[in-house]
């Protein structure tokens, strides 16, 4: 940047300042961005002497806020110009133009966000970088959390409980966070943690006092105590990497208390403390395994005998139908099978699932039952399929189902006759 750009951006001078007074130097319009074009409104875009508005850039998402009584949606620097893309209601001409004096409001708990997550970017990145040889590769700011990938190859890599404490320590001190100001020619007093940017007339390096020095253009809280908190929320690899999830700030204190309060609610739930729900957790989802295994060998037992019953009162050839008002597709399916167990074709239907089974025993040597059936689903607005002896199909209503089983019935009869 130069000396000039440097005194119309008031975020640096001050990064703490969410209002202002300028002149508009330029309007121009049509410069509507894809979102301002959907919700009807048109935009133009702002240029003014100085400005409190953040653009985009560095990983930091811009700065919102009003002009006058518009509101600003986006901020972008356009050949080392600072344009505010403001939206306006259709059909009302700008009440803006060039000379007038404007008051800009910047949205700041939006921008105190966005300071406290870049400069906890700093921050992570230092320690990561001084404590562990791990250097930061790409940094993105988002609205739920943020992410740096960084030089690791595994999770294993980052100690994370004492990622954390290093961070915490540092938090603690309050260490200030300075900003320099330093021509290109005198860049190597300072031992940056990245390269600096090539052809700035004025390099601007973020310093966390005596630790990290990183050459930064966004903005950032004044001293460490002001991040308040930063968690890492989660590890994954990423490209040959590691990306790392955290959050900071209010953000963080946020996201730790909404948690907690939910750790509660299912600590309360299970009857156990804080400390005991992964063990009650895992307890559960044994108990629940082996009830399964319980329930599918008495499906089976059950099954048997309902189809050992229906062979016995029916005609030798006759397909067996079953029609299930309160049990589930498992257990029709298990009725199916044990049908075609028994030598005998069937039909079996849960109510409850609106789902069909046809099932025929394997020595049934005619066409596939998923090549006679699967045509037809699309007609009943049925899902499904199957293979040669079995099919399986689910519909959206009862009366589709009835109507799709009493056309499966019938083309079945057709190639038994
Ligand atoms: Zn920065």
């Amino acid at each position: 940047m130069n000396a000039h750009a440097l005194s119309e951006r008031l975020f640096y001078q001050n990064p703490w300042l969410q209002e202002a007074d300028a002149v508009i130097k330029a309007i121009e319009y049509g410069a509507a961005d894809a979102s301002a074009a959907k919700s009807g409104v048109e935009s133009l875009r702002v240029l003014l002497d100085m400005t409190v508005f953040y653009p985009e850039g560095g990983g930091q998402p811009p700065d919102t806020g009003f002009i006058d009584d518009l509101r600003v949606i986006d901020v972008q620097e356009i050949d080392g110009h600072i344009w505010h893309f403001v939206e306006l209601p259709r059909n009302l001409s700008s009440p803006l133009k060039p000379g007038d004096r404007v008051h800009l409001r910047i949205d700041w708990q939006r921008r105190l966000d966005h300071m406290q997550q870049h400069t906890g970017q700093h921050l992570l990145s230092a320690v990561l970088e001084q404590e562990y040889g791990i250097h930061t590769l790409s940094f993105h700011l988002g609205t739920e959390y943020s992410t740096i990938d960084v030089s690791a190859k595994n999770p294993e890599e980052l100690p994370l409980p004492d990622i954390e404490a290093k961070i915490e320590d540092w938090i603690a001190c309050d260490a200030s966070v300075l900003v320099h100001y330093c021509p290109p020619e005198d860049i190597a007093a300072f031992k940056l943690r990245k390269k600096p940017p090539a052809d700035e007339a004025v390099i601007r390096v973020v310093e966390i006092e005596g630790y990290d020095w990183s050459p930064c253009g966004g903005t950032h809280v004044e001293r460490t105590g002001q991040l308040r908190a930063i968690k890492i929320l989660s590890l994954e690899r990423y490209k040959g990497n590691v990306r790392v999830y955290f959050a900071a700030g209010s953000r963080a204190v946020r996201l730790l208390s909404a948690t907690y309060e939910e750790t509660k609610k299912t600590a309360s739930a299970l009857g156990v403390g804080i400390g005991g729900i992964s063990a009650r957790v895992f307890d559960i989802l044994g108990k629940i395994a082996a009830l399964e295994r319980a329930l599918k060998k008495s499906t089976q037992t059950w099954a048997a005998a309902e189809a050992k019953l229906a062979a016995s009162q029916a005609a030798p050839h006759e397909m067996l139908e079953f029609r299930l008002d309160e049990e589930g597709a498992d257990s029709a399916a298990e009725l199916a099978k044990a049908a075609a167990a028994l030598g005998r074709a069937a039909i079996a239907i849960s109510l409850s699932d609106k789902t069909i089974i046809i099932q025929v025993p394997q020595v049934a040597g005619f066409l596939s039952l998923a090549g006679m059936l699967k045509p037809k689903l699309a007609e009943f607005g049925g899902k499904g399929g199957g293979g040669p002896a079995f099919f399986r199909a689910s519909f959206s209503s009862e009366s589709e189902l009835a109507r799709f089983a009493e056309e499966a019935k019938q083309a079945l009869a057709a190639l038994s006759d």
